[in-house]
């Protein structure tokens, strides 16, 4: 099939959200010749430093989203938490990638699991929780430890109660009386080895790219350090890959998607996927600086139809995240020849906040101190 006709030079892409993962889209389309226009409720975030114009309205607000569809070209997001409502909205306005269902599935925890069942992925085992009775034959199915989160709106550990006796039955009772969003889910708890990411682009014509698989170590439930290559066999990666690429073409998906995965020596199966994320990914900015092209060039040139690019690397990478008070710690990176310093702009320094990342370079198979 011939490839569609990418989007001229001078076409402006919008990005729903203003947070870093947007200014780091925003940054990417730039040398490609493309303008973004950013669309965002507050007034103040990291993408709106670097674009070329941004509409700052709610994400109900159709005026607003009107307004928004008539300046763009094609329209993408950064995060998974936008309404539905305001895609579907938008959709028939002007083309939107990825599509509606995607950005359904991955935001419903249920629905992401019957679907990644569906196409033959394994996920750990699951039931939906209504209520404090659907709680108790859950776990009596699933057995303890189990893990209860909230089906919709949860990120980084938020929306997440460990069950691992019976003494957190009553906390996890809590989560589902102040769950505003919807039922939650219960997973029973996978004693994994190590995680790992995939992170996988598709153009329009099914072309796929796929960066090796990341390893992912997290700090109170934030990613705290990415390092590639990642401690596991070969075949491990192939597998990774190959249900990524599954997963990426059962939705007619365009643009790059993470997909987060448990390595477990015990299961029967040693890769289980956790959550699919229809947006770049915060394990995929080590390819920044260690790769030639990056995930957010490699969105941008999906969603504007031009070629997908290669997604080989030319050094091993440790990506560290900047956590709160750890932005302090950039200066000290800044004399390092091997550290590209990546900050988000952000003024205020909060706890758990992310305010930056640092791609640590070292030549191939070099031990990383
Ligand atoms: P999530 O918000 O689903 O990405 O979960 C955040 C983190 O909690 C994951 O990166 C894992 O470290 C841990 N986790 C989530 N689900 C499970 C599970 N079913 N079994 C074991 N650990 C889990």
């Amino acid at each position: 099939m011939a490839h569609q006709q990418a989007l001229p030079t001078n076409s402006t892409i919008g990005i729903l959200g203003g947070g870093q993962l947007a200014r780091m889209l925003s940054l990417a389309a730039t040398p490609l010749g493309y303008k973004t226009c950013i669309y965002c409720p507050e007034d103040n975030g990291p993408a709106l430093d670097v674009c070329h114009s941004n509409i700052v309205g709610a994400y109900d607000d159709e005026q607003k989203l009107r307004a928004f569809a008539n300046k763009v070209d094609v329209i993408t997001y950064e995060f998974e938490n936008i309404p539905a409502a305001t895609i579907a909205y938008l959709d028939g306005l002007v083309n939107v990638h990825p599509n509606l269902i995607s950005l359904q599935t991955a935001q419903d925890r249920l629905v992401e699991k019957d679907y990644l069942n569906k196409v033959g992925t394994q996920t750990a085992p699951y039931a939906n929780v209504a209520n404090k009775a659907d709680l108790d034959a859950a776990i009596i199915q699933l057995g303890l430890p189990a893990i209860l989160k909230t089906r919709t709106m949860g990120y980084d550990g938020k929306g997440q109660v460990v069950i691992k006796t019976p003494n957190d039955v009553a906390e996890a009772y809590k989560l589902i009386e102040d769950n505003i969003f919807a039922d939650c889910i219960l997973e029973g708890f996978i004693d994994f080895d190590l995680e790992i990411s995939v992170i996988i682009a598709r153009d329009v014509n099914d072309n796929v790219a796929i960066y090796e698989p990341s390893e992912n170590d997290h700090k109170n439930h934030i990613l705290d350090i990415s390092t590639i290559p990642a401690n596991v066999a070969p075949f491990i990666k192939d597998q990774a890959a190959a249900l990524a690429t599954n997963i990426i073409k059962g939705l007619d998906y365009v643009g790059i998607m993470g997909v987060e995965l448990f390595v477990s020596s015990i299961a029967n199966n040693p890769l289980i996927v956790n959550e699919i994320a229809p947006r770049v990914h915060n394990s995929g900015h080590w390819t920044q600086d260690a790769c030639y092209i990056s995930q957010f060039e490699q969105h941008i040139r999906a969603i504007t139809n031009m070629p997908l690019g290669t997604t080989k690397r030319h050094s091993d990478v440790v990506m560290k995240n900047l956590i709160g008070d750890d932005v302090n710690k950039a200066a000290d990176y800044a004399s390092q020849e091997n550290a590209h310093i990546h900050l988000y702009g952000k003024a205020d320094i909060k706890p758990g906040r992310k305010m930056g990342h640092i791609n640590l370079l070292y030549p191939f198979g070099q031990p990383k101190g």
